[in-house]
């Protein structure tokens, strides 16, 4: 009997951990959810609080929310004032888990206007979008699984080499499809302002549509607004989530020559059957669309 448990217990090590095994992680929105899965492998059991296709700078945690980070051993979020609701659900929960910020190791950017959508943060929170930052994002994930569960250390290890070089693949692919777009091209109006770090590292204007708000849906004033800043500014192609109605963006596309791009993913990943699904598929979407968009 005691050779057979010893001979299951030499099976059990060979098999993927079970669920009651795994280490209770908590990541506070869909991104960091993907990274800390790809880090973890079948190690972790990842539980998200701002899921696919939700907003993580206004989010309102449930007693379900500070249940998951009660039972968690590592709480996982990104920093830089993203979730300005973290802390007190911290508290409120009692949970002893360690909280790790990915973005410590950023060099931060200031947001041009505090609080322009952003519920007043003065530093800009979208650093996942500089591949190099995402990357930095694996590390400290990484070292925090590891402190977390030292037994797993090397699993751990082995895949965040394998998801960096995944992050360096897709640097390169992003360097060399912006490199057929010309310079003097690479000019974008988008609603939500959060491809700062995106812009900077990949030599992208970003431009804010002047007098709109991005938190209502755009009016046929703002619509004229917009057109007279793609004139002046020579803005070939506009994203714009709060044009809801198709007639507004075809009068922008059909008095400016602008190419209205498609939605993309900046603050959220899709839904499993969505065009962006893990944080890599995103990057490729969003590049695409935005390339496909500025191409002369
Ligand atoms: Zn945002």
């Amino acid at each position: 009997m005691r050779l057979l448990l010893a001979c299951l217990a030499c099976l059990a090590a060979a098999l993927p951990a079970s669920a009651a095994e795994r280490l209770p992680v908590v990541a506070t929105f869909s991104i960091l959810g993907d990274l800390v899965r790809a880090v973890g492998g079948d190690r972790v059991a990842v539980t998200t609080l701002v899921g696919p296709d939700s907003d993580a700078h206004v989010f309102s945690p449930s007693p379900a929310d500070a249940r998951r980070l009660a039972d968690a051993k590592l709480v996982v979020a990104n920093g830089l004032g993203l979730e300005g609701w973290i802390p007190r659900l911290v508290r409120s929960s009692g949970t002893t888990a360690a909280l790790v910020e990915t973005a410590r190791d950023v060099v931060a950017r200031r947001l041009d206007e505090p609080g322009a959508g952003h519920g007043g943060a003065a530093r800009d929170p979208h650093a996942w979008q500089d591949v190099a930052n995402a990357k930095r994002y694996v590390h400290s994930i990484r070292d925090a699984l590891a402190a977390a569960s030292p037994a797993d250390r090397a699993v751990f290890e082995a895949n965040a080499a394998t998801y960096l070089t995944a992050l360096d693949a897709l640097d390169t692919e992003i360097r060399g499809a912006w490199a057929g777009i010309p310079r003097e091209r690479r000019r974008i109006i988008t609603t939500h302002d959060a491809f700062g770090y995106y812009g900077a590292a990949y030599g992208v204007e970003f431009l804010a549509p002047q007098g709109v708000s991005t938190e209502t849906e755009a009016s046929a004033q703002d619509v004229a607004r917009i057109i007279r800043q793609i004139r002046r500014e020579k803005v070939p192609a506009v994203f714009l989530e709060t044009i809801a109605d198709p007639r507004l963006a075809e009068r922008i596309a059909s008095e400016t020559g602008a190419r209205i791009g498609p939605r993309v993913y900046s603050d959220a990943l899709s839904g499993p059957d969505g065009p962006a699904p893990t944080y890599l598929a995103m990057m490729r979407y969003n590049l695409r669309a935005f390339t496909a968009a500025l191409a002369p």
